[in-house]
C-alpha cells in the first residue's frame, strides 16, 4: 500500500510510520570484535540505535536475553571470487548458522542463494576496499542480492576506501536494481561506531518487519542528514530533508543535477528553504532516458544521506 500525499506523489521511503534507525553491520567478541553481543547492543541503545545486527564472520551471533534494543542474527561470509579474491557479504536475518562456508566457500552467487534459502536478505560489504568491479556482479541481476555498502565507516576511518558510490552507480547503469546501506563495521566501539545508520519504516518494531522494509526498499542510508520524504509523482520529485549544503540528483554519466548553497554549484531544480533561509529540499524534475535515479543530500558537518534508487511512474 502506497500513501498519496495532498500535494501529489508516493512517498517512496515507504508507507509506514515508525522509523528504525539501524546498525546493520557490527562484530562482536564471537568474531574479531572487542565487545560482547549485550554489551554492544547496550553501546548501540546508548548512541541512539534501535536496531542492531550481528555480524560476525562465518557466525550466526543469537539475540540477547533482555536486549535494550532490537537484535538481528546475522553473519558477514565471504564468497570466493576466484583467483585469491573475496567479496565479503552480510547475511541479514539468516536462520540457519554459515560456519560450514568457513572451510568449503561458495562463489557470489552461490553464497547469496544460501543466504536467501535460509530467509536472509544478502548486501555485498565494503565493495572498494574489497577491489570489486561491475565485472565481479556478472550473472547476479534478478538474483536475490538486495544490494551493496555505499559506506563503510570503518573502511573510510583505516583507508578512505569507505564510499562506494562509483561502482554502485556503474552497476545501476547497468541494468542492476540494487540498494545501498551504510554501516559502521564496528569492531571497536568508540572508534568505529555510532557513524553510519540505515532508517527503516516499519508498521512495527520487529526483526520480520526489518527484514522485509529492506526488501521493500523503504529505507535510506546516512551519516548525518536525514530525509523526512521523497515524493515521487509523474512530473517531479520533491525531497524534504533536514538542513543540507547540497541536494544532488544522481541518474548515471553526466546525467543529474545539484542544488547547493555554495557559489561553487551548478543549480538544477528548485531549492526549497525554511524561515531561517536553511536548504530543508529540493524539487526536481525526472529526467527522460535516464537508466536511474537516486538522491544525495550533505551537510556542513560532511554527513550524507542516501536514497535508493527511486521507482519512477
Ligand atoms: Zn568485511
Ligand atoms: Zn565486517
Amino acid at each position: 500500500m502506497n500513501v498519496i500525499h495532498p500535494g501529489g506523489g508516493v512517498d517512496v521511503l515507504g508507507p509506514h510510520g515508525v522509523t528504525l534507525r539501524c546498525a546493520l553491520h557490527a562484530h562482536t567478541t564471537e568474531s574479531d570484535g572487542e565487545m560482547a553481543p549485550a554489551l554492544l547492543l547496550d553501546h548501540y541503545s546508548r548512541a541512539g540505535y534501535d536496531v542492531l545486527a550481528f555480524t560476525d564472520h562465518w557466525v550466526r551471533t543469537d539475540a540477547v536475553p533482555r536486549s535494550p534494543i532490537l537484535a538481528i542474527p546475522s553473519s558477514e561470509i565471504n564468497a570466493t571470487l576466484g583467483g585469491g579474491r573475496w567479496a565479503h557479504v552480510l547475511g541479514l536475518g539468516i536462520s540457519a548458522d554459515p560456519s560450514h562456508l568457513r572451510r568449503s566457500p561458495l562463489g557470489l552467487a552461490e553464497t547469496i542463494r544460501w543466504i536467501d534459502d535460509n530467509g536472509g536478505v544478502t548486501f555485498v560489504a565494503h565493495p572498494y576496499w574489497s577491489g570489486l568491479t561491475p565485472a565481479d556482479f556478472a550473472g547476479l541481476q534478478g538474483s536475490p542480492l538486495l544490494g551493496v555498502e555505499v559506506f563503510n565507516t570503518t573502511c573510510e576511518l583505516q583507508l578512505g576506501q569507505g564510499v562506494a558510490r562509483y561502482l554502485w552507480d556503474g552497476l545501476l547503469t547497468e541494468g542492476y536494481r540494487l540498494s545501498a546501506i551504510a554501516t559502521d563495521d564496528c569492531h571497536h566501539p568508540g572508534f568505529d561506531s555510532g557513524v553510519a545508520s540505515v532508517m527503516v519504516r516499519v508498521s512495527e518494531a520487529s526483526v520480520t518487519e526489518v527484514i522485509s522494509a529492506l526488501r521493500e526498499r523503504h529505507f535510506y542510508s546516512t551519516t548525518g542528514p536525514t530525509f523526512d520524504r521523497i515524493l515521487v509523482s509523474e512530473g517531479r520529485i520533491e525531497v524534504a530533508c533536514s538542513p543540507c549544503c547540497s541536494i544532488t540528483l544522481h541518474a548515471g554519466p553526466g546525467l543529474g543535477g545539484r542544488i547547493g548553497t555554495s557559489r561553487l554549484a551548478y543549480r538544477a531544480g528548485d531549492p526549497v528553504k525554511d524561515a531561517s533561509g536553511a536548504l530543508v529540499g529540493a524539487i526536481f524534475e525526472p529526467i527522460p532516458g535516464a537508466p536511474f535515479v537516486r538522491v544525495e543530500a550533505c551537510d556542513e558537518k560532511g554527513g550524507t544521506a542516501w536514497t535508493n534508487p527511486l521507482p519512477l511512474p
